[in-house]
């Protein structure tokens, strides 16, 4: 039988009566098998309650405790699924994969526009299918939303009101879910594991351009102890001639 961690960190998904849940690692396994008992035909299912928080507050400390845990326990499930609010999960996916580069299984990243509790809620399917996908061959950290896996370095959060809240506009999907679950062929093979390092600089600043961009609020910018620059140019690379 399949083994899967769900690892939460917060976010709707879990969330009841418009308040953060009160949620104990004890009980939440119990407390999701019954809201959702079919995640028992996909396999095993353990959890872990990490954080419980809204994804604005996750911060770059976070994201390395959480590739600690899913590097940690890995080895030992077939899959890792981690629970997340929407509005920075493709923050903390791409942090992961940048953190994990040695996979050889998936670590799949889910949540919801409305809560697991309520009668309309795509919190339902979506962690059914992040349960399901994170039982197959897929060594990648990737997000799983409205029928959909997605790269987790080049997803995006596009809606904040649709279901379908993620897209990945400069990169196919991993895999779409109809009546059947079609793998994409740009699925990256399996990586030997590599030890784990934990360093992120986040003393970094990402400038969008626009037309009337003033170049004194770069230089001003760049006074500061900044490390790097990310610079997010026009269409293929251009920027406004300073
Ligand atoms: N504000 C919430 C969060 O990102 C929204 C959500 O979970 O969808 O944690």
């Amino acid at each position: 039988m399949a083994r899967v961690l769900i690892l939460h960190t917060g976010g709707t998904l879990m969330m009841r009566g418009g308040d953060p849940s009160p949620l104990a690692p004890d009980v939440y396994t119990s407390d999701l098998l019954t809201e959702l008992p079919v995640l028992r035909k996909i396999g095993d299912i353990e959890s872990r309650i990490l954080f419980n928080l809204d994804s604005a507050d996750m911060q770059p400390h976070h994201w390395v405790e959480l590739a600690a845990a899913v590097h940690e326990n890995l080895p030992r499930y077939d899959g890792v699924v981690v629970v997340h609010g929407t509005d920075t999960m493709a923050y903390t996916a791409s942090a992961l994969a940048f953190l994990l580069p040695g996979l050889d299984r998936p670590v799949v990243f889910t949540g919801a526009q409305r809560p697991l509790v309520e009668v309309r809620t795509d919190a339902r399917a979506n962690l059914v299918d992040a349960c399901h996908l994170a039982t197959m061959k897929i060594p990648e950290v990737a997000i799983a939303f409205s029928s959909q896996l997605l790269r987790g370095c080049r997803a995006v959060k596009l809606d904040a009101w649709a279901m379908a809240a993620f897209g990945s506009p400069s990169c196919r999907p991993l895999a779409e879910l109809g009546i059947g679950v079609e793998l994409a062929p740009h699925v990256l093979p399996a990586r030997a594991a590599v030890p784990f390092d934990p360093r992120i600089e986040p003393r970094v600043f990402l400038l969008r351009t626009f037309p009337g961009l003033d170049p004194s609020v770069l230089f001003a910018i760049l006074a500061q102890d900044v490390r790097g620059l990310v610079i997010e140019a026009f269409g293929a690379g251009n920027v406004p001639r300073l």
